[in-house]
């Protein structure tokens, strides 16, 4: 009886674990032509593609998370990024998290990702290519200084400046975060050529890679877009703030419930987890 009770009580334990969020049951892409559905933080897709896992130019971090599904412009903005970097010689790219395969929130790590249009790149460029036990158990760089103000210079490479560049660049991308510190550099290093720079948003963590985010696809009718960034390059009072001992939005943490699913999301939902 005891036996019972115990298997019945871990069944019970591993119920909850996976309800903690229901897309992470959803194992393979809703077919249909893609679409990204709804905010980057309550959203989902339709018609996901999977990062190819095998690419000369870029290595897929944790794939037994399964997170490297994505809208087909995701996919080909890593594959375009990657083919720069390496033609120019830089070193390899890695790939963290895009979204699962119905996008959806994750039972933890980030708020986004949720509508396919979202990657974390890693911010060190190896020249040789990691093995699977690397890719498995990946070890992150930091590159802030323990004082919150700084990168660490002997971590912080000139390629790093240019693969955000890049990646700020690419016509698709509308936004990308990193650490305050991060783009306190990238702002002394930049020179005349700026614009780029007002895609680069200053965020919490993103010590070690940068988060990218494309803009809605066309075609996806239900995609919300975000505003624009201010304008500017984002290197004066803005960023400034990040480092007063009062950090923009540091007060008591408010989290809030999660809002309402889209109804295509939620629709999806219903449909696939009967
Ligand atoms: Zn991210």
């Amino acid at each position: 009886m005891k036996t019972l009770l115990v298997a019945l009580c871990s069944l019970l334990v591993s119920a909850t674990a996976l309800a903690a969020t229901p897309w992470q049951s959803i194992s393979q892409p809703i077919s249909g032509s893609p679409q990204s559905i709804g905010g980057f933080s309550n959203g989902c897709i339709i018609g996901a593609q999977s990062l190819p896992l095998e690419a000369d130019h870029y290595q897929v971090m944790r794939q037994d998370q399964r997170r490297y599904f994505g809208h087909p412009d995701l996919i080909q903005f890593i594959q375009r990024l990657s083919a720069q970097v390496n033609g120019l010689g830089l070193g390899n790219v890695l790939i963290g998290d895009m979204g699962m395969a119905a996008g959806g929130r994750f039972s933890s790590g980030h708020a986004s990702h949720q509508s396919g249009l979202d990657v974390d790149i890693w911010l060190q460029l190896p020249k040789t290519r990691w093995t699977q036990q690397m890719l498995l158990k990946p070890q992150p760089l930091d590159l802030v200084a323990a004082d919150d103000r700084n990168v660490i210079a002997r971590h912080w490479r000139p390629e790093i400046d240019t693969l955000i560049k890049l990646a700020a660049k690419d016509s698709e991308v509308t936004r990308i975060f990193v650490n305050p510190a991060i783009k306190k550099q990238l702002c002394a290093d930049a020179g005349v050529d700026r614009d780029w720079l007002r895609k680069v948003r200053p965020w919490f963590a993103h010590r070690a890679h940068m988060h990218v985010r494309l803009r809605c696809p066309a075609g996806s009718l239900e995609c919300e877009e975000q505003a624009a960034p201010p304008p500017g390059d984002g290197c004066g009072a803005e960023l400034q703030s990040w480092f007063e001992p009062k950090k923009p939005g540091s007060g008591t943490p408010v989290k809030p419930e999660p809002p309402p699913l889209p109804p295509s999301c939620q629709a999806l939902l219903d449909k696939h987890l009967l």
